[in-house]
């Protein structure tokens, strides 16, 4: 998560600042530059996933960092103390992960 808030994710974007020949377009949709933002928030497999997961856990879609930052603060304040809440705390960390 901290390397997603620092954009320092290895996206292709980022992979090709190094490696001229390396391919830039997303590796889910292929229809952009893989950037974090698009990874995370603008690509139509990524926000697919995440409109699902805000779905099955009422919440609002996000579609920035501080949105997303906000979306796992509104879990952590409405899921109970104690093992509830660190698994709320754990969702969106953990389908960052999968994108
Ligand atoms: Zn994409």
């Amino acid at each position: 998560m901290w390397l997603l808030a620092e954009e320092r994710l290895l996206t292709r974007v980022y992979r090709a600042k190094w490696r001229s020949d390396s391919p830039v377009s997303c590796g889910l949709c292929g229809e952009a530059p893989e950037s974090v933002a698009h990874l995370f928030y603008q690509c139509r497999v990524s926000t697919a996933f995440w409109r699902e997961v805000c779905a099955a856990t009422s919440l609002a879609p996000f579609h920035s960092l501080p949105e997303m930052w906000e979306a796992t603060e509104e879990l952590r304040v409405r899921s109970a103390p104690g093992h509830a809440r660190h698994v709320a705390l754990s969702i969106i960390p953990a389908g960052a992960w999968v994108i």
